[in-house]
């Protein structure tokens, strides 16, 4: 379960798109279906076992989050979505942001959260590694969710931004 304790610089636009992404993160990170594809995966960059990634995702994250507007020259030679900060502070990148979807937001929120969490990844092609995997599976199911006919009301509101 991912909290904000602090969120710092978004707009109200940016703060409603940001807490549906919140939203749809704690939905499934208790899904059946998210366990079952964290638990059947292989990791690498960690000496954790699936059921210790599963157990240390699964315990409440308290984090403090910020948007900044990059410098010019980041635009070119980094794809990154958001960095995390040396006292556990992530920081998305408003140009990025501006362009993803909800279920995207959410890929990057988890992402970055395992960063907190002490998760590492060796490059930006290291799909196996933690953050990478679970950003992955967490927009995976998010897009499963919001896809479904039925659209349980706590989600509609979700869909409807996500247009
Ligand atoms: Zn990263």
């Amino acid at each position: 379960m991912i909290n904000f304790r602090k969120v710092s610089g978004f707009s109200s636009e940016e703060v409603s798109r940001l807490i549906s992404a919140r939203i749809l993160v704690n939905i499934v990170l208790v899904s059946d279906d998210f366990k079952k594809k964290v638990l059947g995966f292989k990791f690498a960059t960690t000496n954790d076992s699936p059921e210790e990634v599963m157990g240390r995702i699964s315990q409440p994250w308290l984090i403090n989050i910020s948007i900044v507007t990059p410098p010019f020259w980041k635009r070119w030679i980094s794809q990154e979505t958001g960095h995390e900060c040396a006292d556990g502070c992530v920081v998305l990148d408003r140009d990025k942001y501006a362009c993803q979807s909800i279920p995207e937001i959410a890929d990057t929120i988890i992402h970055e959260a395992c960063h907190v969490a002490g998760y590492r990844h060796i490059s930006e092609q290291d799909v196996t590694s933690v953050p990478y995997a679970l950003g992955t599976l967490t927009k995976e199911v998010s897009q499963e969710l919001l896809t479904e006919n039925n659209v349980p009301d706590h989600l509609a509101a979700i869909t409807s931004t996500n247009s």
